[in-house]
């Protein structure tokens, strides 16, 4: 038996769903919405897939659902408009994810907390903080999408298959990301001696910037042009889940409460970490060009103003 709860039945919390119904991860799917007739209707239309998928029960719960979950996925909250960054959906979103934990009573729930709404970093603080939780058992989605966004624009560009490619994004899930040139490689081997080796003799460094750009906008890209991203980051939640349910011990860029790793203390952001049944197991201390160090404490100065004028 196992069992997820999902709190907001909007894009991202029904495709979740769906990715895990489809998936057969587990046997029971709570999903929890203010608007009452929305998540109603969502599990119904889920529900009438079921003949095609294994048994799963998929129901439209209260908080009280959220108990006996092994772990509880919070998605509600306001979404990017066209334009707007991710951290300008601040204030809002704190106060309501503060007002979802104090409905879950995360004292008497036995699961981990995996947070979506965004800007997803300072979220899984307030949590955190709000829920006073062990630090390992609240963690954000963090840069898992950012990083497999990183993987497909290399795969495409390299012309091999994504799961070759081991590459990494950490830092902010936003605009001051961190993308790790220095720790990619295909297969073992490190990018610079791939690309001595490639018939095609495309323009790395013109293409390393092409890259990077668009793995930082892909989601403003996304947002403009269909309102909302739900497909990509619903798959990276569910490769999470899988992580914890199934105790595999997997390296995931989860956003994380670190606490001296990589010279930084008292703040969330993504960094590679072992994911299992107890959720982060261990943070690991991956070494970084120094400009990549740089750039991670410019993206934690950034995260702590936008936290510190949230307070003010
Ligand atoms: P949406 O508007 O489609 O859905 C949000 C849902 O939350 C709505 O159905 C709304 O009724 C519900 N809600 C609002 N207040 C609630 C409450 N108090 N209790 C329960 N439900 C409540 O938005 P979406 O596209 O699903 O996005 C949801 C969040 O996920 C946004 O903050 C968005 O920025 C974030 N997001 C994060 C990532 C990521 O990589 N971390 C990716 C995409 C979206």
């Amino acid at each position: 038996m196992s069992k997820i709860a999902i709190i907001g039945a909007g894009d991202v919390g029904t495709t979740i769903a769906y990715t895990i119904q489809l998936r057969g991860l587990v046997t029971e799917i709570v999903l929890v919405d203010i608007n009452r007739e929305l998540v109603q209707g969502q599990v119904m239309d889920l529900n009438h897939g079921l003949f095609f998928v294994r048994p799963v029960h998929i129901y439209a719960g209260t908080y009280a659902d959220c108990t006996d979950a092994d772990v509880i996925v919070i998605t509600a909250g306001t979404r990017q408009k066209p334009g707007e960054s991710r951290l300008q959906l601040l204030a809002r979103n704190a106060q309501l994810c503060k007002w979802v934990v104090d409905k879950i009573e995360p004292h008497n729930s036995k699961g981990l907390f995996l947070i979506v709404t965004n800007p997803v970093d300072i979220m899984t603080q307030v949590v955190i903080k709000h829920s006073g939780l062990p630090k390992h058992r609240v963690i954000g989605s963090g840069t898992v999408l950012d990083s497999a966004r990183f993987r497909y624009f290399l795969s495409r560009n390299c012309r091999v298959d994504t799961r070759n490619i081991h590459a990494y994004v950490i830092g902010e899930h936003g605009d001051s990301e961190v993308i790790l040139w220095s720790q990619v490689h295909i297969s073992g081997t490190p990018l610079d001696i791939f690309c001595k080796q490639c018939a095609v003799a495309c323009n790395a460094t013109l293409n390393k910037n092409k890259i990077a750009e668009a793995v930082r906008h892909s989601a403003y890209h996304i947002i403009e042009a269909k309102g909302a991203t739900n497909y990509g980051i619903s798959l990276a939640v569910r490769r999470i889940l899988e992580a914890i349910i199934r105790d595999e011990h997997s390296v995931l860029t989860v956003s994380t409460w670190l606490s001296g790793q990589y010279g930084l203390s008292d703040i969330c952001l993504s960094v590679p970490c072992i994911i299992n049944r107890t959720g982060v197991a261990q943070v690991i201390e991956t070494p970084l060009a120094k400009s990549e160090e740089a750039s991670l404490v410019n993206s934690a100065k950034l995260l702590r103003n936008a936290r510190r004028e949230m307070d003010n």
